[in-house]
């Protein structure tokens, strides 16, 4: 069978591996595994196997929707979805056994009358997002604490999220959220899991690892330091990002490329077409820019990316039509990496890897 058109493939063992490797390094810790917006781009329930595999002993996601896609498929780990719009469908999530994150007295009560229901309380200590603020913590934990009491609901947990502002940012809210869990207590909770760190803060800030730490990048083997590649922390991108070439022509010195002319041939040359766009999540600001490997070697995409298609200008090189163009994938095998093309394009691995689009086939290698 022929490779398909658009292809990410995934590496199954590389996420429980990159798992594996991340829990020896935050020893102390529960790890919960982050799948939310399909598994980063990876597929979600194929990623959370993987994960579980890999000896994570949570699931998290953001919303709803998201962990009963998970439960459907016959995924039974503990879940915990953290992010819900008004008149979210709190009893499915509930029935589901899924566990919900709270942040606001408002959801907390709605929360209360679909239960009973386990529930973490999400707080802001500074990332001014999500969360239930300072002001409102202590109300909300008497509340908790009386709804608790009512069986109404079971408050399994009280987490926060940082800002990676700074170390010095990090560690106040870390002393913003011990206050708070030393107020919970007082209030007559007794949360089991207490979570503030990312993949980042797990990895720089050990003393933000506390009860339980939340990856998502790192599992799929990014990092997410701009100064530290996955390589370096020990991961491997557990994704690859390739297309077929669709077509090669020949074409003279001054020929003009894709909308806009705004790369031109120096010398008679041959141009390799690339059938993925920004339809399939390649950002336009790759135009000009990111690199694409043919055959070993590694070129610029030239002229402007569009909608279904770029141009790579491979010179005198023996391209042909069926040829792999791979986009990034892991750069011990010699292949542009995802962090390659977020400083390309001026963003950030994540974005790279959760925007590829619905008409690139996944394929998985376990
Ligand atoms: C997305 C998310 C995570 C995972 O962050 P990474 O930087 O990908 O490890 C953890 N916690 C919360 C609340 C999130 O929204």
């Amino acid at each position: 069978m022929s490779a398909p058109f658009r292809e990410a493939l995934v590496d199954l063992g590389a996420i429980a591996e990159n798992v594996r490797a991340l829990r020896a390094r935050v020893a102390t810790s529960t790890v919960m595994a982050v799948v939310k917006a399909d598994g980063y781009g990876h597929g979600a329930i194929p990623a959370a196997h993987a994960a579980l595999d890999g000896g994570a002993n949570w699931l998290g996601v953001a919303d709803i929707a998201e962990a009963l896609r998970l439960r459907d498929a016959g995924i039974t780990a503990p879940l915990l979805a953290w992010l819900h719009a008004p008149g979210a469908d709190f009893a499915s999530a509930i029935e589901a056994g899924i566990e919900l994150g709270v942040s606001s007295a408002a959801q907390l009560e709605e929360v209360a009358a679909a239960g009973p229901a386990a529930v973490q309380l999400k707080l802001d200590t500074g990332l001014g997002r999500n969360g239930i603020q300072s002001d409102d913590a202590e109300a909300v934990f008497r509340r908790a604490a009386d709804l608790q009491h009512l069986g109404r609901i079971r408050v399994r947990g009280l987490f926060s999220h940082l800002s990676n502002a700074s170390v010095d940012d990090d560690t106040a809210q870390l002393a913003v959220f011990e206050q708070q869990l030393a107020a919970a207590r007082a209030a007559g909770l007794d949360p089991e899991f207490t979570h503030l760190a990312a993949t980042a803060g797990a990895l720089s800030l050990p003393a933000a690892r506390l009860g339980m730490v939340r990856l998502g990048l790192g599992i799929y083997g990014l990092s997410p330091f701009t100064d530290t590649t996955s390589t370096a922390l020990g991961l491997r991108p557990a994704m690859r990002l390739s297309a077929v070439v669709a077509s090669v022509k020949r074409v003279p010195a001054g020929q003009g490329v894709s909308y806009g002319y705004t790369f031109r041939t120096a010398a008679p040359t041959t141009l390799a077409l690339v059938p993925l766009g920004y339809a399939d999540g390649v950002p336009r600001h790759a135009s000009n820019r990111a690199p694409v490997s043919i055959n070993g070697h590694t070129y610029r995409i030239a002229g402007r990316v569009a909608m279904d298609q770029f141009v790579v200008d491979v010179g005198d090189a023996p391209v042909s039509v069926g040829d792999a163009a791979v986009l990034f994938g892991d750069p011990a095998e010699g292949v542009p990496s995802a962090d390659d093309w977020a400083a390309a394009c001026d963003t950030i691995n994540y974005e790279i890897v959760t925007r590829i689009g619905a008409r690139v086939t996944r394929s998985y290698r376990s």
